[in-house]
Formats: C-alpha cells, sequence, structure tokens
C-alpha cells in the first residue's frame, strides 16, 4: 500500500505512515504535540482531523511550543521563543506592534509616502501587504502591490492564486509584470534556452537578477517612493552568510532595513519592515491572520546554495536558540563600523538602469540568451525612463 510521508520542517525527522486515519492521530504516535506545529499537506495548511491520504506529503512547521500559559492573560500560548510565552491575540499585539516599531524607529516608511509592496503571494510578501494595509491609514501612507510573475509552473502560479484569493477581501490595487511579457519567455523557458546554449548559470542566478531589475523598474512605473519586501531577519542572516562565503562584503555593506537610493535617480528605495522578525513570527502571523498561503517551494529551489546555508542556520537554532538574533546583531555592528557600502552606481551603456559595471547584469544575460532585443522593446512600449 502506498504510504503518506510526514516530515518535520527544520528537525531532520521524516517519517511513512499508512493512510486512512488522521494526520492529528498520526502525529501524536510519533510522540509529537500537535499544538507546537503548524500542519500543511501537499502544499495547503489543513486541520489536524484532515485524513492522510495514499501518497500525501505532510510538512509540519514547527511555529508553536505550547506548555506555558500566555504571560500577559494566562491562556494557551500559541507561541513560545527565548521564555516569552503568548496566545492568538497577545502574539498578534506583539508581532505587530514589532513590526510598526521597527518601522518608526528607522524611519522605514514615512507618511505621505506611496509603497509599492513587492509581492510573491508568500507567506512573508502576504503578511505584509496584510499588516501594512491594516495600518495604512496610522502610517499615512498609499498602497499599491507589485506581483513578479517569474513563470514558474507548479510555483509561482499557485502563490499568485494565493495572492488574488487574499486580495479579493483586502481590495489593494495592484500591478502584475511577468517575464513573458517583459523577456519573452518565463523562466522555465529561459532555463531550457540556456542549458540549450551551454550557459553555465544557475536557475536561480536568472531569476534573482531578473526580478530585482523588475521590482525596481515596476516600483517606477507605479509611482513608488518606495519598495517595501517581506524579507525577514533569517533571510537577512541567510544572506550576510552567503556573502561571507562568496566573499562579496561589499553586499553586507548593503544589508540595510532602508537603502538610500540616492546613489542613482532611477533607484528606488527599499524597506524592510520584518527585517526584525523571525521566519516562525512572520509564519505563525500568516496562520492566525487566516491568509493560509501555499507552503510551497520553488521547484529550483534544492538546486539553491541559500538551501543548504538555510538548513545550516535552523540546526544551530535548534541547538542554540537565540543565534539567529546574534548573528542580525553582528551584522548590525559590521555595518555601523564600516558604514554603508561605497560601490559607484552608474547607469548601463544599452538600458540605462543603474549597475556597478558598464552594462547592468540583466542586460548581460539577455544578450547570452538572445532575448535582449525583447527587453528593449518593452521598455520604449511602456516609455521607460532611460538614465
Ligand atoms: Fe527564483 Fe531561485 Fe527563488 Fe525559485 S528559488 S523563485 S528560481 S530565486
Ligand atoms: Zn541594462
Amino acid at each position: 500500500m502506498e504510504l503518506a510521508r510526514i516530515e518535520v520542517v527544520g528537525r531532520g525527522i521524516s517519517r511513512d505512515v499508512p493512510p486512512g486515519r488522521s494526520l492529528g492521530e498520526a502525529v501524536k504516535e510519533l510522540g509529537l504535540r500537535t499544538v507546537e506545529y503548524i500542519p500543511v499537506v501537499n502544499g495547503r495548511v489543513v486541520t489536524w482531523d484532515y485524513v492522510l491520504r495514499p501518497g500525501d506529503e505532510a510538512r509540519l512547521l514547527p511555529v508553536v511550543s505550547g506548555g506555558a500559559g500566555c504571560e500577559v492573560c494566562g491562556e494557551e500560548a500559541v507561541y513560545n521563543y527565548l521564555g516569552i510565552s503568548l496566545c492568538r491575540e497577545h502574539y498578534i499585539e506583539y508581532f505587530e506592534e514589532k513590526v510598526l516599531e521597527t518601522i518608526r524607529e528607522h524611519r522605514l516608511i514615512r507618511p505621505g509616502e506611496h509603497v509599492a509592496v513587492a509581492v510573491s503571494g508568500g507567506k512573508d510578501s502576504l503578511s505584509l501587504l496584510y499588516l501594512l494595509n491594516k495600518y495604512r491609514d496610522l502610517l499615512g501612507i498609499e498602497l499599491t502591490a507589485l506581483v513578479i510573475d517569474e513563470g514558474i509552473k507548479g510555483y509561482r502560479d499557485l502563490t499568485i492564486e494565493d495572492f488574488m484569493r487574499i486580495n479579493e477581501d483586502l481590495g489593494v490595487k495592484y500591478r502584475v509584470i511577468s517575464y513573458e511579457e517583459v523577456f519573452g519567455h518565463g523562466l522555465d523557458e529561459i532555463i531550457m534556452i540556456a542549458r540549450e546554449r551551454g550557459l553555465p548559470k544557475y536557475p536561480c542566478s536568472y531569476c534573482g537578477v531578473f526580478r530585482r531589475y523588475l521590482l525596481n523598474v515596476g516600483a517606477r512605473i507605479i509611482g513608488a517612493d518606495v519598495l517595501a519586501t517581506g524579507h525577514n531577519l533569517d533571510d537577512m542572516v541567510q544572506t550576510y552568510l552567503l556573502n561571507i562565503v562568496t566573499n562579496s562584503l561589499d553586499r553586507i555593506l548593503h544589508l540595510l532595513p532602508r537603502t538610500s537610493g540616492a546613489d542613482h535617480p532611477l533607484l528606488v528605495p527599499r524597506v524592510k519592515p520584518f527585517y526584525r522578525s523571525l521566519e516562525m513570527e512572520t509564519t505563525l502571523y500568516s496562520v492566525l491572520m487566516g491568509l493560509y498561503p501555499s507552503f510551497i517551494e520553488c521547484v529550483y529551489a534544492p538546486e539553491a546554495l541559500r538551501n543548504d546555508v538555510r538548513n545550516y542556520i535552523n540546526e544551530l537554532e535548534e541547538r542554540r536558540p537565540g543565534i539567529k538574533y546574534k548573528i542580525m546583531n553582528s551584522l548590525e555592528e559590521l555595518i555601523e563600523k564600516l558604514g554603508p557600502g561605497t560601490v559607484r552606481i552608474g547607469s548601463c551603456r544599452i538600458c540605462g538602469e543603474p549597475t556597478s559595471g558598464e552594462v547592468c547584469r540583466t542586460c548581460r544575460y539577455l544578450d547570452s540568451l538572445g532575448l535582449l532585443e525583447n527587453l528593449l522593446r518593452w521598455r520604449s512600449r511602456l516609455g521607460i525612463v532611460e538614465g
């Protein structure tokens, strides 16, 4: 009989179990406490009475510690980290206040600004959109969601569906820009073209460079003053370590909660309101607020070095709780001592966008793929300003 699989994310536990009974029962039999996890089956959040079917892939996200009662009211805790226990209501209050405080303290978003929120449809960007929309009057901001559709079948199409579903209630205006419309092909096809041409790049190299490019251009098309991304503390720590591994000190010095944007007139400042929030905190918030995003991973993610770094840091955190904050503190101290990066930013000779070289990476990659003309046509069709 085909079995179902249960994996405990970040804890190295993976078991095949017989189908036909509830996930809650199966999890208890493995000696695990249901209050400590969020259950996700085949990429969707489910309840514990979900009946397992043959071939199901269940993933348990360890976001909740349970046990102790809420520090504030004594109710059952849904959050327990470094000795702080909070119930649902007080966790939401704590999380939102922490993010608003981060925004205020670092002047990440200023009253009167038009904020483009980079929305992938994943838990972080949806939580950010939800929270900024909830407090848009308090913050005094205008909001537009900017969705980049890379064209990754079985991943981005599903997360964009999640965004559309959730935004039906939120009603935030949005703009979708797809790789297909700009480059003539989605990422899946671009990878095939690269392979046919014998180009050595990993999918993420193309994807990351193109997405950053379109987020900046897209924010300008929208008329935004600032671009907000859902990067959380885990992302920051991973990027920090990745840049150490790849010897990119300048990039480390640019890991700021708000980039200035003063280096080039076409550069839209970027802000990261979640940069002091752990991934498990944004995950918990997304579930408690009923956003229920698909907890699915990009099909190309296993090829990414970031994945190995993430697993390593999660294992470390498991053994030494609080280590992520310590790494983050070290990053902030480093930037404070050395000052923000000093890379000279000029204009790409081909498209005019900001770059530290003569030709930007997007133009270089597209040229090697034979797709540069598509980008230039798209730019001139939309009348995008050149530097
Ligand atoms: Fe793009 Fe790589 Fe992220 Fe997938 S894992 S969305 S290919 S950067
Ligand atoms: Zn260029």
